[in-house]
């Protein structure tokens, strides 16, 4: 690295000559070899460009380098509350992983301590807990928070929506991710996408569903705009952590809940109190989780963490599809083997109905202000795009494999 400016030699140069005109000593000394004062400076400073330019320090002109040098040993102890529970297969193993990943990478000077849903902070407390810069870090999902802006259903999941390899591609590259920030701005927060679940299952039922008359009266979790839609189709939807399904499902408390996928329910031991579990999951045709970031404490990150984090959170949210893609079938095949479940397919005509409702919800979600319907818009013409070329190239293939499978 080169050590010296030029402004630093001129600098001196001039510090030299000055000292030459006070000093007649010096100057006598100077003379004392006939040489000009000024051209002895010269000599001086050429030798001293040599050195400066050979020499391998860190300081430097503006002070870049030496700041970078200070950030570089300020070590940052971080809290990470999730809106899961400690240890739970996928969702919770993601976020503990992502921590350790960015503790490797910045060598230990971001450590960042995660807690299950209820140790620090309840699971639907994360978002204010981060905010407020409680804990500096959070892992859920966005539409939890629906509360605070009813737009950030939409970076969860939207019924009839984009798949997984859409969403990404629509968050990373066609805007998504900038309108996201812009929604969590004024609360102090930088989302960054950290995982997903892709296409989850409709969820579990403790009798089956023949049709559109047996969602009357049901009393279901189900978060987000999913659980608009189930209330238009005639069922009553609620909004649960995944650490209390289980007792409110034993319990009575609901009939039925979704949750993820194989993977998780069977960690979960949903199979133990139901029986029928059904897909396609309409109401989460992916699931984004996200980890927020408080932005203050975002912003006193020296820039190399901050790239670290964003890359960390880049990394896990592939890694945590890729588990879930290679745990799920098996977990399936476990619940029907060992358990006794019973795989089904929503009817037709709910899963009609729900279309239709899917649609009326983002439309009124549009209506409710001006960034709501930036971000629908947004989400709609890339769907609309994406899905184009996802008819030629996904779909089209999906159909050639499958006719081969069957062959
Ligand atoms: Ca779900």
């Amino acid at each position: 690295m080169r050590a010296c400016s030029v402004a630093d030699l001129t600098r001196l140069a001039d510090g030299l000559t000055q000292i030459c005109v006070d000093n007649e000593m010096l100057l006598a000394s100077c003379g004392g070899i006939n040489v000009h004062r000024r051209s002895l400076v010269g000599v001086i400073l050429a030798t001293l460009l040599v050195a400066c330019a050979e020499s391998p320090t860190t300081s430097s002109s503006d002070g870049t380098a030496s700041q970078r040098q200070l950030a570089s040993s300020e070590t940052f102890e971080w809290k990470l509350v999730m809106s899961w529970p400690k240890n739970l297969p996928g969702l919770a193993t993601s976020a503990e992983r992502l921590a350790q990943n960015i503790a490797a990478m910045s060598n230990d000077r971001l450590t960042i301590k995660v807690y299950g849903a209820g140790e620090y902070v309840p699971a639907f407390q994360v978002f204010d807990a981060v905010s407020s810069g409680t804990a500096e870090m959070g892992h859920s999902a966005a539409y939890y928070w629906r509360g605070k802006a009813p737009i950030l259903a939409v970076f969860g999941t939207v019924p009839y929506g984009m798949t997984v390899q859409e969403t990404n591609s629509w968050l990373h590259y066609g805007g998504g991710l900038e309108l996201w920030r812009e929604v969590y701005a004024p609360f102090n927060l930088i989302p960054f996408p950290a995982g997903n679940s892709g296409v989850q299952m409709a969820g579990w039922f403790n009798r089956e569903i023949n049709s559109l008359a047996d969602i009357q009266g049901l009393k279901m979790r189900i978060p987000g705009l999913g659980g608009d839609v189930f209330q238009r189709a005639g069922g009553v939807a609620v909004q649960l952590p995944g650490n209390e399904l289980f007792t409110s499902l034993q319990t009575g408390v609901i009939d039925a809940t979704e949750w993820v996928g194989p993977y998780n329910d069977l960690a979960f031991g949903l199979h133990d109190i139901a029986t029928y579990y059904y897909y396609p999951g309409w109401q989460e045709p992916n699931a984004v989780l996200e980890l927020m970031v408080n932005q203050s404490a975002y912003d006193s990150l020296p820039p190399d963490l901050q790239k670290i984090v964003e890359v960390a959170a880049r990394a896990s949210n592939q890694d945590t599809l890729d588990e879930f893609t290679a745990r799920n079938m098996a977990s399936l095949n476990t619940m029907m083997a060992e358990h006794g479940v019973q795989l089904r397919r929503l009817p037709a005509d709910v899963l009609s109905a729900y279309r239709t409702y899917a649609k009326e919800v983002l439309d009124e979600l549009a209506a409710e202000d001006e960034l709501s319907a930036r971000v629908v818009d947004s989400y709609r013409d890339f769907q609309s795009t994406v899905s184009q070329w996802h008819a030629i190239a996904e779909e089209a293939y999906f159909d050639i494999r499958r006719v081969n499978d069957e062959s």
